[in-house]
């Protein structure tokens, strides 16, 4: 029985393969691609020549079958895409699925993903996110969408296309409020390119500039919900903590950071 690799290439810099992914290709037997056209060009880049079958969204079950079939007679096939990692907003998870359900070994050639790549240079939290690829294309679906997710306090990751840009932005602006976010174009290529804004902001800033080329959108996670309270009931608690042995400021700072009430209206109302 052979194995199936799922390698991921690169988002647009065809150096971005890794050393390991290329030989994956050159050794395998036969290599299923969303694409054969696109693909072919980064194989020619490093003088690879394979057989190759199309594996893409519409002839995902009938070719899964096929490639199943082959991998169980002997065969070793890769999985590849466009662009990135295979699987993620991309085909490839069935295949995956398939080959696992059959005994067969699934072995990851790691590349870049356009997600992972955008969030790392947001400057927007990275500990916690969600990632949320293509919203519906169609508006009330699309807000529903965001509806679900309005109080999640990750940060989230979409994936969008240049024309739906605008009508996007608008609706989380709409749903979300006006939180930041940032917005990473032709990430590894000529015109890359990161706008770091608020959602107000970046229609702005795309209704004065059309929209070009691939986008990732990092939104900022919902604000923790703080519970309201008055300002003398927050004052006690700020007293408390002094009495327990914090100074003004540092418990004006805790108390703060519990009600969202300003740190120097603590500080002066706990010193009257
Ligand atoms: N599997 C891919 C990955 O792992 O990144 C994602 C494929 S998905 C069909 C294509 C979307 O990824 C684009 O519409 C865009 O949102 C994003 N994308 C891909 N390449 C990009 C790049 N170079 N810069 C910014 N976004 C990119």
């Amino acid at each position: 029985m052979g194995k199936l690799f799922v390698v991921g290439t690169p988002i647009g810099n065809l150096e971005d393969i890794s050393a390991r992914g290329i030989k994956t290709l050159e050794e395998v037997d036969f290599i299923a691609a969303e694409d054969t056209r696109v693909s072919l060009k980064l194989l020619s880049r490093y003088g690879i020549k394979k057989p190759m079958v199309s594996y893409y969204e519409h002839n995902a079950r009938e070719r899964g079958e096929q490639i199943l079939q082959r991998i169980l007679a002997g065969e070793n096939g890769a999985v590849i895409t466009d662009a990135g990692m295979p699987c993620i907003s991309d085909p490839g998870e069935d295949l995956v699925a398939l080959c696992a359900e059959n005994g067969v070994e699934v072995v990851v050639v790691p590349g870049p993903s356009a997600a992972i790549s955008a969030l790392a240079i947001s400057g927007l939290a990275t500990r916690r996110f969600a990632f949320e690829g293509f919203l519906d294309p169609k508006k009330n679906a699309r807000k529903k969408q965001l509806e679900e997710i309005k109080e999640d306090r990750h940060t989230l990751i979409f994936y969008e296309a240049p024309h739906k840009l605008l009508a996007t932005l608008e609706d989380m602006l709409a749903v979300l409020g006006n939180r930041k976010i940032s917005l990473a174009r032709e990430l590894t290529k000529t015109f890359e390119e990161v706008v770091r804004t608020d959602l107000q902001g970046a229609i702005e800033h795309f209704t004065a500039t059309t929209p070009k080329g691939e986008f990732v959108l990092i939104v900022e996670g919902a604000a923790e919900q703080r519970a309201e309270i008055p300002l003398e009931e927050a004052v006690k608690q700020v007293k408390l903590l002094q009495e327990e042995g914090l100074s003004a400021a540092e418990a004006a700072k805790t108390i703060s950071r519990q009600t969202g009430i300003k740190k120097g209206d603590l500080y002066k109302a706990s010193l009257q």
